[in-house]
């Protein structure tokens, strides 16, 4: 199965499948699926969220028994906080692992001055369009597969996203969610039982980290990413969602399968 199946409802039923079977997997198996799967056609997105974090450590681990290593990169969008470039440095020096930046064709000074200043407090989705969006689409464009970090518990859009499917951006891809299925307290005993470096802003109030004009720390009683986009009814940057708001191209909802399905 790979993302050159032209039969657009074939394909689909047979992520579907793939997805389903994958239910009661650990995300080390679906992740050294991946690899096995899509080679030096895979790549992933990371912003250095702790879920970002512990799957690098996984990769790391699987490139030590497999020798397999998928691309790694991170959106430079020019506006993330200080403390998020130096994670990426002590994940490099920790994992030896390349994490590559990609980012935007003009610098922040550039479009701040085409735009006359900062657009991200007025108009998030075109900021978000531009530094995110554009350079994550071209960024993907030779790759077959992703891995992302979402997980179904973060944000009601997040609910139904499927382990493996086809991806709502950018339809030559196909999208792994080895965390879909894990909780937030999965992922923290996971940090600590491995040592995985994370960023200290989660210490300071930031459970979900982006850009630092639009991230502040959470109150007690708030959802983890009520820090994002604070006071607007924004709740995703765009790469995680289609044209019509959804994050999934699979109509039957997400269940568990009835018998656990090894791979
Ligand atoms: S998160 Fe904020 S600063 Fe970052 S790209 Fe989006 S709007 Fe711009």
């Amino acid at each position: 199965m790979n993302a050159a199946f032209n039969d657009d409802i074939g394909w689909l039923e047979e992520l579907d499948r793939i997805s389903h079977n994958f239910e009661y997997s650990n995300p080390q198996e679906i992740l050294r699926w991946a690899l096995e799967t899509y080679g030096d056609k895979l790549t992933m997105a990371t912003a250095f969220g702790a879920e970002g974090c512990i799957i690098i450590d996984m990769l790391a681990k699987l490139r030590d028994q497999t020798g397999l290593v998928p691309d790694l990169f991170n959106l430079e969008t020019g506006y993330q906080f200080q403390e998020t470039l130096d994670l990426r440095e002590r994940l490099i020096e920790k994992y030896n692992l390349p994490i590559r930046f990609v980012g935007a064709k003009e610098t922040v000074a550039q479009m701040e001055a085409n735009f006359g200043g900062p657009i991200y407090g007025s108009d998030p989705n075109t900021c978000c369009h531009i530094r995110k969006v554009v350079p994550l689409k071209d960024a993907l464009g030779g790759f077959s597969a992703w891995i992302t970090a979402i997980r179904r518990d973060q944000t009601p859009e997040r609910k139904a996203a499927p382990i493996v499917g086809p991806d709502v951006k950018f339809p030559h891809l196909v999208k792994v969610n080895p965390l879909a299925n894990w909780s937030k307290d999965q992922v923290w005993d996971y940090v600590r039982a491995h040592d995985v470096p994370t960023n200290v802003l989660h210490e300071q109030g930031f459970p979900s980290i982006g850009c630092w004009p639009c991230t502040r720390p959470v109150a007690l009683g708030e959802d983890d990413r009520a820090g994002r986009w604070a006071g607007t009814d924004k709740r995703e940057c765009g790469l995680h969602i289609g044209e019509d708001g959804k994050m999934t191209r699979i109509s039957k909802p997400v269940e568990k399968v009835a018998a656990p399905v090894h791979f």
